[in-house]
């Protein structure tokens, strides 16, 4: 049996090989010390917290990758079951390093930061306890271009507005190229007790696979995120700033979910993006914008990291106590896209069909919801941790606190989308909405996104029949924007 000393590579949100500081220095700690690399997974209580339908679905994809891609790269055949490489775990991460250690000659531990306050709470405990025990332990930058800590006001305050933030971002240390996955992994190459095979973790779709569109769309992995970024870079970067708003073009990146589980880095993206700019004379403004969208990411980590809850607690104070409706009938029709707007239903239905739904249609289905419907928004953040592939522990609370009014930077409170005027802006020929809301693929354009102005002859010729075969509006536009500003009006004079 070997007694070469282990490194451990703790993998979390940072599932490729490429441009993987915590690997790297595994890797190189194991060379400079002739031992070999453990690289682990542990699904342990803070990870599967942060979990829902269509994540569990990605993870367990990417896990798949990731092994592969680590075994391909061994110069040992590790003979340690099916999952080959990947050692994967579940129960309390600190449990799991104490195990290992019982029977193991572990000399260090490596991993990337994350920044919500559970991970940090357990990492930090973990490095105290390694560090006591005289292992070398460290954790490195890798989920952002710009730590929490380094991007501050001038007065040293932390930024709660988003353009002067990103400003001192860019007037900050450029970030740092990327790197390359290490050509040959040292593998720690015998069976480790408490591993699990991959179907222990319980991350397939239940009660039946439902994930087929998921699969559709997407394909999880670090080669399908190197693969998506190239063809967005070379096919659709140079429409960005123009047409990123439109659900009808598909023109966004679509990495979202890929960065999620850093199967991709921002370090990539960026420099990718910055080198078509230069390479593209004139077409710096789209780059631009779309490195302003990193932006946001890189905003909405660093107001995680810095408040205590931002799932439960909006940070704006007086919103605690809130008089959201009680109103499930509403909120189950706003969930299965039934709620009689076109645009938001088409939203809805997307998600539910391919876990993904576009940035624009987001914030239309969250102001319904948030504003004409007067629904908690931390409903809208459940229903989306558990359906989109990309939910993640900090744009989504950040985003849906934004859509609230209570987040950093949010949207003001008269700022009530319409989705009639949303829908002709962005989607004017229906294109999207005939595509997901197919009982209305025969109406018009002009009616497309209101059906309810249509007269019977033209919802006939269309085969609408409203209320039967499409829904009404669980609420009338006017309606819901002076019942929605009322509210909202007597939370500011209170
Ligand atoms: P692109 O336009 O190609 O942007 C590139 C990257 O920049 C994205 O992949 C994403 O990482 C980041 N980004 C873009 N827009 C935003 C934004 N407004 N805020 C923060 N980061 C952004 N994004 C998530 O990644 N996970 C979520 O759970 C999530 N929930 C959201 C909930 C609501 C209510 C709203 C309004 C937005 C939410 N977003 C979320 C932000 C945004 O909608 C998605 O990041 C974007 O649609 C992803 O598509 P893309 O990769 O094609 O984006």
């Amino acid at each position: 049996m070997t007694k070469r000393p282990i490194a451990i590579m703790w993998f979390r949100n940072d599932l490729r090989l490429a441009d993987n500081p915590a690997l790297r220095a595994t890797t190189q700690w194991a060379r400079e010390h002739d031992g070999c690399v453990l690289p682990v997974f542990i699904l342990d209580p803070v990870i599967s917290d942060q979990l829902g339908g269509a994540t569990r679905w990605w993870l367990e994809k990417s896990l798949t990758s990731l092994d592969r891609s680590i075994a391909e790269r061994c110069d040992v055949s590790a003979n340690i079951g099916a999952f080959s490489a990947l050692r994967l775990f579940t129960g309390k991460a600190s449990g799991v390093f104490d195990s290992i250690m019982e029977t193991r000659p572990v000399g260090a531990m490596f991993w990337n930061r994350l920044y919500d306050q559970p991970s940090i709470t357990r990492d930090t405990g973990i490095k105290a306890t390694m560090m006591d025990r005289g292992l070398t332990c460290e954790s490195f930058k890798a989920q952002l271009l710009f730590e929490p800590w380094e991007v501050k006001t001038g007065g040293g305050t932390d930024f709660k507005v988003f353009s002067p933030f990103w400003r001192a971002c860019q007037k900050s240390q450029p970030p740092r190229a990327p790197f390359k996955a290490p050509d040959t992994i040292t593998l720690f190459d015998q069976i480790i007790k408490g591993a699990v095979e991959l179907n222990t973790l319980d991350l397939s779709p239940k009660p039946f696979d439902w994930a087929a569109g998921l699969s559709e769309r997407f394909t999880p992995g670090e080669k399908g995120a190197m693969d998506q970024l190239f063809e967005f870079i070379d096919d659709r970067l140079q429409d960005y700033a123009d047409l990123r708003d439109r659900p009808d073009h598909r023109v966004t990146s679509e990495l979202s979910p890929h960065l999620r589980f850093g199967e991709i880095s921002p370090f990539q993206i960026f420099h990718t993006a910055n080198h078509f700019a230069d390479a593209n004379p004139g077409k710096g403004k789209t780059a631009s914008k779309f490195l302003s969208e990193l932006g946001w990411r890189e905003f909405a980590h660093h107001i995680l990291f810095h408040a205590k809850d931002l799932r439960s607690a909006p940070l704006q104070d007086k919103f605690r106590d809130f008089a959201w409706a009680d109103a499930p009938d509403d909120l189950e029709a706003w969930q299965r896209g039934q709620t009689g707007f076109p645009i938001v239903d088409a939203g809805m239905r997307e998600l539910w069909h391919t876990g993904y739904m576009h940035n624009r249609v987001r914030m239309i289905v969250g102001s319904i919801l948030v504003k004409h419907l007067l629904i908690d928004w931390r409903e809208g953040l459940a229903w989306f941790d558990d359906t989109l592939v990309d939910a993640c522990p900090a744009n989504n609370p950040f985003s849906w606190q934004w859509i609230g009014g209570c987040g950093a930077d949010a949207a003001p409170y008269f700022r009530i989308f319409n989705p009639v005027l949303q829908g002709e802006k962005f989607d004017p020929k229906g294109a999207y909405v005939r595509q997901w809301v197919p009982e209305l693929r025969d109406m018009p354009e002009q009616f497309i996104h209101k059906p309810w102005d249509a007269s019977p002859l033209i919802l006939k010729a269309a085969g609408v029949t409203l209320g039967e075969t499409y829904p009404v509006p669980l609420i009338g536009l006017k309606e819901g924007r002076e019942r929605a500003l009322a509210a909202y009006q007597a939370l500011k004079k209170g």
